[in-house]
């Protein structure tokens, strides 16, 4: 996968990229990164990349001309996903992510100030998204977020391809609690199924704690998560049993 960013400030996303799970990725050649930065397209003695608004008001808006020229040089060959951040767009989730994995490249535009030359967007952009229903300063840490989430679901990005599988909201629910050594940490036991380490048993545990920490915390999940009769039998005792612990 190519994913190219357009940003005014390349640094704070380059350097974000240089690490961890996005730096083997890279290496790996699962993925290659692209930073640009619409000033370097600004036409003017100033490289000026904002104006302000039509109408008047406060703030200033991103100019149509130097993004529309990174965005199309960028683009030139294929036909890119051209993804806007913007908190008016669809809400980000792990369903988008994985959907997004089927793309051979995506162009990600971080916007500032007000936000960018509305032709912008009825002209090049394919995809709108937002991470959230909350107002950044700008779309470089919303872009590293669909970024990492998209990168790290490429085949062969992480070492144990069942772990990603495994990870909350993939099949629909939370995942199950982690623990690691020592087997008592100040008076905390880890649960024994674990420390005994029978297969069956241990994915048995796993379920059951999934299916709970979902009901407890993220009880909408359950309206689209596919359930097996094993699932709804396990769910069933977890609520029995929680009647019964109120009971008491
Ligand atoms: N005036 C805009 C509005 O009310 O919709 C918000 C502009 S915001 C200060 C500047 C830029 O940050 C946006 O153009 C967008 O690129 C990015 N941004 C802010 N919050 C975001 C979010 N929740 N999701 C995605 N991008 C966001």
């Amino acid at each position: 996968m190519r994913i190219d960013v357009v940003t005014i400030f390349p640094e704070i996303v380059s350097q974000a990229l240089d690490f961890s799970i996005m730096a083997r990725a890279q290496d790996a050649g699962a993925v290659s990164f692209g930073v640009h930065n619409p000033r370097d397209f600004a036409e003017d003695a100033h490289r000026m990349v904002d104006d302000a608004p039509y109408g008047g008001g406060a703030g200033m808006v991103m100019k149509p001309e130097p993004l529309t020229a990174c965005i199309e040089a960028i683009a030139r060959d294929d036909n890119p996903a051209i993804i806007l951040m913007t908190p008016q767009g669809e809400r980000f989730d792990q369903e988008t992510a994985r959907r997004l994995t089927a793309q051979d490249h995506l162009v990600l535009i971080c916007g500032h100030y007000e936000g960018t030359d509305e032709r912008v967007r009825e002209s090049l952009v394919t995809h709108e998204i937002s991470i959230g229903d909350y107002v950044l300063t700008g779309g470089e840490l919303p872009a590293l977020v669909v970024i990492d989430a998209v990168v790290r679901l490429l085949p062969g990005v992480r070492g144990d391809s069942t772990s990603a599988a495994r990870d909350s909201f993939e099949d629909g629910l939370l995942e199950h609690p982690h623990y690691t050594r020592p087997p008592e940490f100040r008076g905390m036991r880890v649960p024994d199924t674990l420390v005994e380490g029978d297969h069956a048993d241990v994915d048995r545990w796993r379920r059951r704690m999934s299916l709970q920490r979902t009901l407890r915390r993220r009880p909408d999940l359950f309206a689209r998560a596919p359930l097996s009769d094993d699932d709804r039998d396990l769910l069933a005792e977890i609520v029995l049993s929680g009647t019964q612990k109120r009971r008491r």
